[in-house]
């Protein structure tokens, strides 16, 4: 427990019994019900579409503890989240990332949360699934853009296949289900397509595929990087069947099935479709900044207000104050030479 958790309930007077906390709901009536926490901006790979090749971490006294993220997270589940990601940079690069783990999963088991899972590289996943599992993650999703170790580590700038295969298969062999995303990338992995579908699909993996956005400065022009995934769908409906899924995740990806392998297919179509409507989720950094929305400049500092010593409900009013100010919806767009749509990285705000 930390002082900050789940708000004491408020008694109403004229019922004589206590109330939960009204739900976080912003300026345009969507619900917030999910929180992306990013616990560190460091990892172990550098993906050419998220980050530089010489990337400046931030210092460490900048970062939150493992308390105050635990703080944090917990005030958000007490105002009615009732799912967390755990992202980064590579979430299992933090030090102590387990002990988060563990002191989260309260939530899981009171009730409060549904679910509580993590996005990662794989790459040092293989130790730590059956503790995963173990805490009662159930899913998580692992990112991994091609099967061929060459690309693999010209894409990572230095990564092993090898391990994130191996990170692959402790995890489903502990019993977690994965979902794979892959950016897809014009000229690197775009013909590799068909080939991941149907290696995720025959490992009862979904796949998910992502267009790149233009967050952070990369070293890489993004028109050259950039694939449609109308192309990508348009191209595998010419020889597979892809039937519309109504799987509603809350999330921003489209799902179909693809009858030939009988697996499930995502589209996160940010440059090309928005889905803003029916945003669920806000973003914290390990910094303690909260971002409303992945693809605006707008932010607010709770780490001030916990180091500041307020007490719980002078940060319950600093959350509402920030979600009832999420934009509308991002606006993404892609120039050649354009300077990217906002200078934070990816792994800054958490993917
Ligand atoms: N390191 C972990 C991983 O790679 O899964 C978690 C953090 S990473 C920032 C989260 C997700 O963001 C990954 O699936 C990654 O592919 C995606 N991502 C990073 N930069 C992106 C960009 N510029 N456009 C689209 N997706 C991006
Ligand atoms: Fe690291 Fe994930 Fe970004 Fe790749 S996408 S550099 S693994 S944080």
């Amino acid at each position: 427990m930390t002082p900050y958790d789940a708000p004491a309930p408020r008694s109403t007077a004229a019922f004589g019994r206590a109330a939960a906390p009204a739900p976080l709901v912003d300026g345009f009536g969507r619900a917030v019900t999910y929180l992306r926490v990013s616990v560190t901006d460091r990892c172990d790979l550098r993906c050419v579409y998220c980050m530089a090749e010489h990337m400046v971490f931030l210092p460490k006294a900048e970062v939150l503890t493992l308390e105050e993220l635990d703080t944090l997270a917990s005030a958000f589940v007490g105002l009615g989240v009732r799912k967390l990601r755990l992202t980064g940079g590579e979430p299992l690069v933090r030090k102590g990332i387990m002990t988060l783990v563990e002191r989260l999963s309260r939530h899981h088991q009171t009730g409060a949360l549904d679910e509580l899972t993590l996005t990662t590289n794989a790459s040092q996943l293989a130790p730590v699934a059956g503790e995963l599992a173990r805490l009662g993650v159930r899913r998580i999703n692992v990112s991994l853009d091609t099967l061929k170790p060459d690309l693999f580590r010209a894409l990572t700038r230095g990564g092993d296949l090898a391990k994130v295969l191996e990170g692959i298969d402790a995890a489903q062999a502990a019993g977690l289900a994965v979902k794979i995303n892959a950016v897809a990338l014009k000229g690197d992995n775009a013909a590799e397509i068909p080939e991941l579908v149907r290696w995720a699909h025959g490992r009862g993996a979904d796949l998910t595929l992502i267009e790149t956005m233009p967050l952070g400065e990369t070293g890489v022009d993004r028109v050259d990087q950039f694939l449609s995934l109308e192309t990508v769908r348009q191209e595998l409906s010419s020889y597979w069947t892809l039937t519309d899924l109504p799987l509603q995740t809350g999330g921003p990806a489209r799902y179909v099935r693809v009858e030939e392998t009988g697996g499930r297919l995502g589209f996160i179509t940010p440059m090309t479709h928005n889905f803003c409507e029916n945003c669920n989720r806000v973003r914290l950094t390990c910094t303690g900044v909260l971002h409303t929305c992945l693809g605006r400049e707008d932010e607010r500092d709770l780490r001030a207000v916990i180091r500041g010593g307020a007490d719980p409900e002078a940060l319950e009013v600093a959350i509402r104050l920030a979600i009832s100010g999420k934009p509308k919806g991002h606006d993404f767009h892609i120039e050649r030479g354009a300077a990217p749509a906002l200078t934070r990285h990816m792994s800054r705000t958490g993917g």
